[in-house]
This record gives structure tokens, sequence and C-alpha cells, in this order.
């Protein structure tokens, strides 16, 4: 997903597509002709988080977004903010989100995830208490790893990574709608 600008953020001149040279070579992108300002368009960093319940025999809490349709669900996830660090960063998503509180984390891997211009980095979160969802959430479940199904994108690699380095072969389904 690409965000558009019509205008400069410094300037309010409206941008257009200019090239210019960069250190690759000339480049064309969104660009001020007033003051040279440039829509870089950058991935964001998301977190994910993989949490396995150590209160709950291990399982993992999966979750389906209230705006989702249809019943899938995923790794909580969240935009990194100004001033934290990924883990602090973690541990703030997984309280807002479930309420419980995390007290190990160790880094998956990091993922990319283009369509959404995102970079996934993920985690495994051990964590414990008793889940209350934000309202983003409309509902969660536990799953034994044995039992978790991945999709074949972002963030369902990275479950995949996790499951395989716990000794389980990961499962695949595909999204519907999405070949
Ligand atoms: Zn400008």
């Amino acid at each position: 997903m690409t965000s558009v600008f019509k205008f400069c953020p410094q300037c309010a001149t409206p941008l257009g597509a200019i090239e210019a040279l960069e250190d690759g070579g000339p480049k064309v992108r969104l660009r001020c002709p007033a003051c040279q300002w440039t829509h870089w368009n950058n991935p964001t960093p998301v977190l994910a988080a993989i949490i396995e319940c150590t209160d709950r025999e291990g399982r993992v809490l999966l979750a389906r977004n209230a705006a989702w349709p249809g019943r899938m669900f995923a790794l909580i996830t969240g935009f990194m903010e100004a001033g934290e660090s990924p883990e602090e960063g973690l541990k703030r998503e997984v309280a807002e989100e479930t309420a419980l509180e995390a007290d190990r984390l160790a880094l998956v891997g990091v993922y990319d995830f283009q369509r959404m211009n995102q970079v996934i980095i993920a985690y495994h979160v051990q964590a414990r208490g008793e889940v209350r969802l934000s309202p983003e959430l409309a509902e969660y479940k536990l799953f034994a790893p044995a039992d978790i199904r991945c999709w074949r994108a972002g963030t369902g690699y990275a479950l995949a990574q996790w499951l395989r380095s716990r000794g389980h072969e990961p499962r695949f389904i595909d999204l519907p709608g999405r070949a």
C-alpha cells in the first residue's frame, strides 16, 4: 500500500513525479518542484508477537481483528512508535491488545511485506496473565503449536519459521480470495 501525498508537507506546493539524480542513478519519485522535498515512501516497521502463553500449557494466542471479514486469526501486530525499542514496542502492544504481561522476548526474524510497504519484525513472546482484548480485536483463540496453520505472506512466514524451530513442520493455508 502506497500512501498518497498531494501537497508538499513543507511548503504546500503540489507534488509531482519528478526525476532527480540519486546515489543509485536517476530516479522518479513524488517530489516538490519548489523546495525539493522528496516522498521517500520507505517501508514502515511493524512489530509482530508470537505469544506463547506460559500459564496455558504453552499454547499460542492468535486473535481476529474486528475489521476483518471471515474468521482468520493472526499474530498480534502493531506499529513501532517514536522513542521506543522494538522490545519496548512489543511489550506495549501485547499489553494494550491482550492485557498479557510479556516476560521474555526473542527475535524470530525480519520479513518483508511489500504489498503493504511494511517490514515485519517478529518476536517470540512468552507471556502470562488474564486475556482482555482491545476493542480492535473481536476474539482470540489459543492454539497448540501443532495445530497452527500459516498463511503465505508476512507474519505467516514468521510463524512458520518459529514452528520449525520448535520441531513442528509448518502447514500452510491459502487465504480466501487470494491465489
Ligand atoms: Zn515544498
